[in-house]
C-alpha cells in the first residue's frame, strides 16, 4: 500500500512537472525592462522558427485570470495585416501577453497610434513595430494606380518610404526596391513613435524602447533592426 502511494505522489509530481513546464506565462510588462521583453520575443521566435512550440495557456483558468485581473502584456506589436505574420504566433506567446495592432503596410494611422499610446496604460516596456518580405501594401504603393480611396489613405503613409528609397537607391527595382522600401517604412514609423510626445516620458526614462523588426515570411524568423 505504502509502494503504491509512493508511485501515486511520484506520477502526481511528475504530472504537475510537466504540466509547469508545459505552460509559461511570462511575467507582467510592468516588471520587464525593454531588454527583458525583448529577449522573451527572441525566444519566443527561436521556438517558433524550430516548430518547438511551448504549450501556451489557452484555457478557461487562464482567461478567467486574464478576465478577473487585468491584462499585463509586455510588448506592444505593430505588424501588417498579412495572414501570414500574426505575432502570437511567430513569437509564441499565449492569451494576455501581446498587445497587438494590425494594418496593412503597419502605417501609423491616428487610430492604430492612439492604441499604441493606450497600450501604455499597461506599462508595457517595449513597441515593435514589424513589417515582413513581399508585403502586398509596399508592392501596391510602389506600383501605384486606381485605387479606393481607404487603400489611398494607407498607401499614403507608405509612399515617403518608396520616395527615400528610391532617392537613396537609384538602382533598386523590383523586390529589392520593395524590401528596401519596407525596411524604410519600419524605420520611418519606429522614428514617429520616437517622437510621440505621449511616448517621450517613459523612453528617457529608459523604462520603454521602440524598435523596428523584418519578418521573414519562408524562414519565419525575425531580424531585429539596430
Ligand atoms: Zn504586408
Amino acid at each position: 500500500m505504502k509502494r503504491l502511494f509512493s508511485a501515486f505522489v511520484l506520477c502526481a509530481s511528475m504530472s504537475f512537472a510537466l504540466t509547469a513546464s508545459a505552460t509559461t506565462v511570462a511575467p507582467a510588462g510592468s516588471t520587464l525592462t525593454p531588454a527583458q521583453a525583448k529577449q522573451l520575443l527572441v525566444e519566443g521566435n527561436m521556438r517558433f522558427v524550430a516548430n518547438k512550440q511551448i504549450a501556451n495557456d489557452l484555457s478557461q483558468a487562464r482567461r478567467t485570470n486574464l478576465f478577473k485581473n487585468g491584462q499585463h502584456p509586455f510588448a506592444t506589436i505593430l505588424s501588417c495585416a498579412d495572414s501570414r505574420t500574426a505575432p502570437e504566433q511567430l513569437f509564441d506567446r499565449g492569451l494576455g501577453e501581446l498587445f497587438v495592432l494590425r494594418v496593412a503596410g503597419n502605417v501609423l494611422v491616428p487610430t492604430i497610434t492612439g492604441s499604441i499610446e493606450f497600450s501604455q496604460t499597461f506599462q508595457v516596456p517595449l513597441i515593435i513595430v514589424m513589417g515582413h518580405n513581399a508585403c502586398g501594401a509596399v508592392e501596391a504603393t510602389i506600383g501605384g494606380g486606381k485605387v479606393s480611396d481607404n487603400i489611398a489613405a494607407i498607401a499614403h503613409e507608405i509612399t515617403p518610404a518608396v520616395q527615400a528609397t528610391k532617392k537613396s537607391h537609384p538602382d533598386l527595382a523590383g523586390s529589392k526596391l520593395q524590401e528596401a522600401a519596407t525596411q524604410k517604412n519600419v524605420e520611418l514609423m519606429v522614428a514617429k513613435l520616437k517622437k510621440n510626445p505621449e511616448l517621450k516620458a517613459r523612453l528617457e526614462a529608459g523604462k520603454l524602447e521602440v524598435v523596428g523588426a523584418m519578418y521573414d515570411l519562408e524562414s519565419g524568423q525575425v531580424t531585429f533592426l539596430k
